[in-house]
């Protein structure tokens, strides 16, 4: 097993997650098994309980795990499936060796941070590594090098650096070079960071340098002199204008050939399906151009939305055009009329996930707006939910109906799911990750799927209650998709409509940039025609 960590130092929200995936798309394109690990520094076991606005959005794996939004990263740049194992936090790793604690498994001895955190630390990253199959494994370190928390997982692949093979274990880090008023590129910072590495014991093969513009030849020269790495190995990671266009850069800049030296490996294939895909993302930039309102809870903050906004680039790559998003908040549409200066100059309306009451007129109003304007209109989960609750109101003329979760009201045409173990617990309560969806013939769903019965991730707590599914499926509206029983609703759809699909499931999830999510890309084609 080879092992490339990634550590960070300066700053945080350089891009060390992108920093890791587009080295593994790199490997990967070289014919390589990756597997990816994000630590993550905090106390909590997930981020399940995490609020967006201070970390992005929760992406959700596959097994239903909730997780930072750069394994989300990680799934799109190396077409990877992930899930609970692959991002350790403080909270899991001091969760196991307590539990251990209080069986009694230490036989007496004074638990502490070294050895038992480290071990437990290795022996995860260790053992995820062998099940994978993979035949390297890379590894993140959340947070800046001189963080208190993360300073155990830093000892522990220190430890590992020893225990491994010379040349199985790699060490990137990702600094930054800020750039004065006087156009100078400034080498202290990284200086610095590499120095507190160093006093940890730990010296980086290769810097990744985050920086305006390319890094000067002699600034190169000067971070590798001060820095005791090669100058080649000093890497200029320059902004990008799109995140897919980083693993050309890193490669341009040499990085796989540095890192396939000192690992020893040899590169058995030649993939470009990426190059090609960021050709493709390029030319649509100059295709036709569609606006699309997106219409929120969160939207002064855009990466809780991530998977969304790549998930609509998938798309508009595949389609052939230019996507501008129109970032609207929610309780700025609770007027009921005069929404038209809003919505004069979108071709499609997006109503994402959500929790909670702030804002929920808006969303409906918005919903209301593209049903009846024939708008094209994609609803996703919450957004699915509050369009079965317009419809139910508007088209069934069920009188204030509404969801549960939101308000007292006389019917609960969406409602909690029924109750499952552990309900109260927080984090523990949802329905979550991969659940299979049936798909009824002859249906908007059937057609861009083209098939009938898929697998989509959830994130939700209530549902489209059973009792009113009578009452709302007729005039047009249709429940095309369910789970198995039929009973449990999982898409609506339109007739007569241009395009009006909402899904409880959270597709962008699954839309890679080389397989854009179906119902994106229908969403996006019919933008298009709108436009
Ligand atoms: N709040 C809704 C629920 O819990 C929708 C959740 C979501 O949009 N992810 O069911």
């Amino acid at each position: 097993m080879k092992y490339i960590v990634v550590t960070g130092g300066v700053m945080s929200g350089l891009g060390k997650g992108i920093t890791m995936a587009s080295i593994g798309r790199l490997l990967k394109d070289r014919g390589y098994t990756i597997v990816p690990i994000k630590i993550d520094p905090y106390i909590n076991i997930d981020a399940g309980t995490m609020n967006p606005y201070q970390h992005g959005e929760v992406y959700v794996c596959g097994d239903g795990t909730e997780v930072d939004l750069d394994l989300g990263h990680y799934e799109r740049f190396m077409d990877v499936e992930l899930g609970r194992e692959h991002n350790i936090t403080t909270g899991v790793v001091y969760d196991a060796v307590i539990e251990r604690e209080r069986k009694g498994e230490y036989l007496g001895q004074t638990v502490q941070i070294i050895p038992h955190i480290t071990n437990e630390i290795k022996a995860r990253i260790r053992a995820v590594a062998a099940e994978s199959g993979a035949e390297i494994c890379l590894v993140e370190i959340g947070g800046t090098v001189g963080d208190i928390e993360s300073m155990p997982f830093l000892e522990a692949v220190r430890q590992m650096h020893g225990e491994e093979g010379e040349n199985d274990f790699l060490f990137v880090h990702v600094t930054l070079v800020p750039y004065t008023a006087l156009c100078e590129q400034k080498t202290k910072p990284t200086q610095h960071s590499v120095k507190a590495l160093r006093e940890l014991g730990l010296q980086p093969d290769i810097i990744v340098c985050r920086c305006k513009v390319p890094l000067k030849d002699e600034v190169k020269a000067k971070i590798g002199m001060f820095c005791n790495v090669r100058k080649n190995a000093v890497i200029s990671a320059q902004d990008a204008e799109d995140i897919y266009e980083v693993p050309l850069l890193l490669e341009r800049e040499g990085i796989a050939e540095i890192i396939m030296s000192k690992l020893q490996l040899t590169q058995s294939v030649e993939d470009n399906l990426w190059e090609e895909m960021v050709a493709r993302l390029i030319e649509s930039r100059q295709g036709p151009c569609v606006t699309i309102a997106i219409v929120g809870k969160y939207a002064e903050l855009e990466d809780s939305y991530l998977s969304i906004k790549e998930a609509i680039k998938h798309a508009a790559t595949a389609v052939g055009c230019n996507v501008m998003l129109k970032w609207l908040e929610a309780e700025d549409l609770e007027i009921a009329r005069g929404l038209d200066p809003f919505f004069e100059d979108v071709q499609g309306i997006l109503v994402p996930g959500g929790f909670g009451a702030r804002g929920v007129e808006g969303k409906i109003n918005a919903i209301q707006y593209a049903r009846e304007h024939k708008i094209p209109y994609l609803g996703l989960c919450f957004g699915f939910q509050m369009a079965v609750v317009e419809i139910a109101r508007h088209v069934a003329h069920l009188k204030d109906a509404h969801s549960a979760e939101l308000s007292e009201t006389p019917h609960p045409v969406i409602a909690l799911l029924e109750e499952q173990e552990g309900v109260d617990e927080l984090g523990g309560t949802m329905r979550l990750g991969n659940q299979q969806v049936f798909i009824r013939k002859g249906t908007i769903a059937e057609r861009i799927y083209g098939k009938n019965k898929i697998v989509e991730r959830h994130r939700h707590r209530y549902e489209v209650n059973p009792a009113y599914i009578e009452q709302i499926e007729k005039d047009g509206v249709v429940f095309s998709g369910s789970d198995r029983s039929g009973m449990r609703i999982e898409i609506v759809e339109l007739e007569g409509h241009p395009f009006f699909f909402a899904t409880q499931f959270h597709p962008e999830f699954r839309s890679r940039p080389n397989k854009p999510s179906p119902p994106f890309k229908a969403f996006i084609e019919a933008c298009l025609q709108a436009s």
